[in-house]
């Protein structure tokens, strides 16, 4: 078995920003962005998948779990193999998936989650203002009428919001949702460089990075030194 994805998970209400953030991301060196939703609407909607999308994504359902980590896991590998997503150099940002606790636990054996990133807005109606300006923006059928805004509101809550209680509270960084994309932003990256410093030494230079042990400063930034034959970052030095 390959080794776990190193994973940030971003976690939050639909219309919460998630993907903006995950996009703005994953053009920072270092970071990698998928987003589940993504990989589903770049489907053929003939093929049988696509079809079974198209059914429950109009309905603001959630696709079954078994072929959704199925395709979520082939689409990973698919990537690595390319050498599009790298592994040992870029730290992965999910969006979207896992979707519920059956999804958490079927991706276990697929990512270690480093932390998770909740986009918090406790004003639900913004957020369902964000859901109908961007199905008209980016014509998307899924968000475009009123009742499937609900019905995915009301499966966040009943099946999604249950992911934050399964894993460690510890992982769990809130970021308040509501600001401008570069707030938010700002707030992202105050949660997430200190994690990619500690476990990707030189994410710039694109060199694999060995996995760092969180303590012990003096001696980790020997053991990569040791291993790279470069000096190790400050930042990297600093833990
Ligand atoms: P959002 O607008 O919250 O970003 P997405 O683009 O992630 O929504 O997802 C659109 C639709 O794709 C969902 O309503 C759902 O039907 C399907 N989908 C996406 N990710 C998953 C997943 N992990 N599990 C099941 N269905 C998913």
């Amino acid at each position: 078995m390959h080794a776990r994805y190193k994973t940030i998970l971003l976690f939050g209400a639909p219309g919460a920003g998630k993907g903006t953030q995950g996009k703005v991301l994953g053009n920072v060196p270092g970071f990698y962005h998928l987003s589940c939703g993504d990989v589903f609407r770049n489907l053929d909607m003939s093929s049988p998948l696509g079809r079974i999308f198209v059914e429950y994504s109009s309905k603001g359902l959630l696709v079954p779990d078994e072929p959704t980590i199925q395709m979520w896991s082939q689409n990973m590998h698919a990537r690595t193999v390319l050498g599009i997503y790298k592994p040992h150099v870029d730290l992965l940002v999910l969006d979207g998936i896992p979707r519920n606790v059956a999804q958490a636990k079927l991706l276990e054996k697929h990512i270690q989650v480093l932390k998770i990133v909740h986009l918090v807005c406790r004003d639900k109606e913004k957020m369902m203002e964000r859901l109908r300006r961007r199905a008209i923006k980016e014509n998307r059928i899924d968000d475009a009428k009123e009742e499937v805004i609900r019905k995915r509101w009301a499966v966040y809550e009943s099946e999604t919001f249950p992911v934050l209680e399964y894993y460690p509270s510890s992982l769990v960084a809130e970021v308040e949702a509501m600001g401008s994309p570069a707030e938010v932003l700002e707030h992202v990256l105050e949660v997430l460089v200190p994690v990619q410093n500690a476990h990707f030494r030189s994410p710039a230079g694109g060199d694999e990075a060995p996995p760092a042990k969180p303590a012990k400063a003096g001696k980790d930034a020997k053991a990569l030194n040791g291993q790279t034959g470069k000096p190790a970052r400050k930042a990297g030095a600093k833990r």
